[in-house]
């Protein structure tokens, strides 16, 4: 059965360049080309994305998705959610709404902001259906099933949700996770992190406190992504140990 994920975005939230095109210290290059974080699994006929960033249609065509199921969602900020009015088409197509989850709290604020996909509004008919998350969940497609754990991770002043998906975490926001949950990321095959520069950050990880991280948890292989314009892929890659890498957007692999 095909097992794939995908970084779909590995950008902090104004991506780079920034729509002003700059870039930072950035070489030219389409390594260095970065859309809004966001992710996409494909087992078997199940397909499967974490968060909507604004650049999803664009993501989508690129990556020649096809097919969606279903929806997870780390938090509410606009860089993870505010393509969530592209995905209109999946609901035509499938003929039935798409199952979005999410913690209480981001699912709150996507019934707030994003109502007309909930409730039928000036005559459009909703096109989702919203799941508060559990700690452990799966998402099915007849005899596909992706085991799906959830946690609460410190992404600044607000809590965004950490996932293991099968045996890859993925957590693309954050500043901290505690040492409780931080269980949750031991035996892994793949850790997305979040590293978003190299100074510190209030709401984000930097590289010395990711690879710190990562040297706790020890996954086979970790995958730094939410890249902001001071973190060349080249530069950064040769200053890291082989099994982690920097993302780059359309970085796929086989789990
Ligand atoms: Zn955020």
């Amino acid at each position: 059965m095909k097992r794939k994920f995908t970084i779909l975005g590995c950008g902090s939230s104004l991506g780079s360049p920034w729509i002003t095109n700059y870039n930072g210290n950035l070489k030219k290059s389409i390594k260095n080309i970065r859309t809004r974080c966001c992710a996409h699994i494909q087992k078997g006929n199940l397909s499967v994305c974490i968060d909507t960033s604004p650049d999803i249609k664009y993501q989508f065509l690129k990556n020649k998705i096809k097919n969606l199921d279903s929806i997870i969602y780390t938090h509410e900020h606009a860089d993870q959610t505010a393509g969530i009015f592209e995905m209109r088409p999946f609901y035509w197509k499938n003929k039935s709404r798409i199952p979005i989850y999410g913690s209480q709290k981001t699912i709150k604020a996507l019934k707030k902001s994003y109502g007309f996909c909930f409730t039928e509004a000036q005559g459009y008919k909703p096109i989702m259906t919203a799941n508060v998350i559990s700690k452990n969940f799966s998402i099915r497609k007849k005899n596909i099933k992706l085991n799906v754990k959830s946690f609460q991770v410190s992404h600044g002043l607000i809590k965004s949700t950490g996932y293991v998906i099968d045996k890859i975490g993925y957590i693309s926001d954050c500043n901290k996770v505690s040492s409780k949950n931080l269980e949750h990321l031991k035996n892994l095959n793949f850790l997305v992190l979040d590293c978003l520069k190299i100074d510190k950050h209030p709401s984000h990880l930097n590289l010395d406190e990711a690879l710190n991280l990562i040297n706790i948890t020890k996954p086979k292989k970790a995958i730094l992504t939410n890249l902001h314009t001071d973190l060349d892929y080249f530069k950064l890659k040769k200053r890291l140990p082989k099994n982690i890498i920097p993302a780059y957007d359309g970085l796929s692999f086989n789990y």
